[in-house]
């Protein structure tokens, strides 16, 4: 794989500071039932590195020791971790709300047969990738089988009572572009998509989310090869909205990888670019559980022209206008 990261580093966007944290965004490990090409923490089926329980037990503490009302599990396919289930349990005790980004095909892996009813049963929101209503997209970009496998996932969650109206069970979709360009308007594609699906699957849910393609790990490295890292970054950059700059996710979201070492957000966490308000040395978590970090610097590249082109991309989607939704990304 090609690595990008020597091409974003030298940036001129602009100086970002933390607001409030609400949400602690935790990646559970790098093992996942799939290997997606556009995936921005290369995970795959090999892939051996999870978070232990004594690194979850950190995470609960910061959440009560820092009052963080949201705790967005990631991955790899997060559910894979062993600990997954205890910890959200622990969570929800602590009455903190949980996210789970799920890949919806792990729903329908041998052992995770009781997944979405303990899904349910715990309400954790679950926010799923499904970059297309199209089977052929789907499956481009994901993998042969995962449309038709993520249509069977959907519909165990639909028949909880995810996605409808007044379960209280959120469902939300995401989409990203299968190439380098820019997503569509947020508002217009979640029309198509709950029409399409409704229409062909009898499939419901609650957002879609819309995001940008960030040019690191394997979508970073397929640009570089194809020629086409540089057009990309151009795009984004003449994308650029300032307005955007202030609702950026990292004001006020903490990423955590699988050892507890803390980020300003995930892309950063994968291109292990260490937490802006701790020096040029990686920051772990067990170190910020009295530390107030509002105001701190954030640590930006040319990446972050990912989250302010166009709309603007987030884990909860579009930034600009009726479109935001707070604290919420992409498995
Ligand atoms: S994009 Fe999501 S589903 Fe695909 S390999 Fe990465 S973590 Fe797994
Ligand atoms: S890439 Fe990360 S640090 Fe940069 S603007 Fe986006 S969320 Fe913030």
């Amino acid at each position: 794989m090609r690595d990008s990261f020597p091409l974003l580093v030298k940036t001129d966007f602009p100086t970002l500071h933390r607001d409030r944290i609400d949400t602690l965004q935790a990646n559970l490990g790098y093992r996942c039932n799939q290997s997606c090409t556009h995936c921005h923490v290369a995970a795959g089926p090999q892939r051996t590195e999870e978070m232990s329980w004594e690194t979850m037990d950190l995470l609960l503490r910061y959440l009560s020791a820092r009052g963080i009302a949201t705790l967005d599990l990631t991955g790899g396919a997060p559910e894979l971790n062993p600990h997954f289930r205890a910890l959200v349990v622990r969570a929800r005790g602590l009455s903190v709300h949980v996210i789970d980004r799920c890949n919806l095909t792990i729903l329908n892996e041998p052992g995770q047969e009781d997944l979405a009813v303990f899904l349910a049963d715990h309400a954790v929101e679950v926010t799923a990738s499904l970059p297309c209503y199209l089977e052929e997209n789907v499956d481009q970009q994901r993998g042969k089988g995962v449309f038709e496998s993520s249509l069977a996932g959907l519909r165990q969650l639909n028949a909880l009572g995810y996605g409808r109206p007044g379960s209280g069970l959120a469902l939300n979709l995401v989409y990203n572009p299968l190439g380098p360009v820019l997503p569509p308007d947020q508002i217009d594609l979640e029309t198509a998509y709950r029409q399409e699906l409704a229409a062909r699957y009898g499939v419901v849910f609650t957002r879609l989310f819309v995001l940008a393609n960030m040019p690191i790990q394997r979508f970073g490295s397929q640009l570089i090869s194809k020629g086409q890292f540089a057009p990309y970054m151009e795009l984004l950059k003449s994308a650029h909205r300032e307005e955007n700059v202030d609702a950026v996710m990292c004001r006020s979201l903490l990423s955590v990888d699988w050892q507890g070492y803390v980020y300003d957000c995930d892309f950063n966490q994968m291109l292990k670019l260490p937490l802006g308000a701790g020096g040029p040395s990686p920051t772990h978590l067990s170190a910020l559980l009295k530390r107030e970090l509002t105001g701190a610097r954030i640590r930006v590249a040319d990446h972050c022209y990912g989250c302010t082109a166009g709309q603007g991309s987030s884990c909860g989607g579009a930034l600009d206008g009726a479109s935001i939704q707070t604290a919420v990304r992409v498995a």
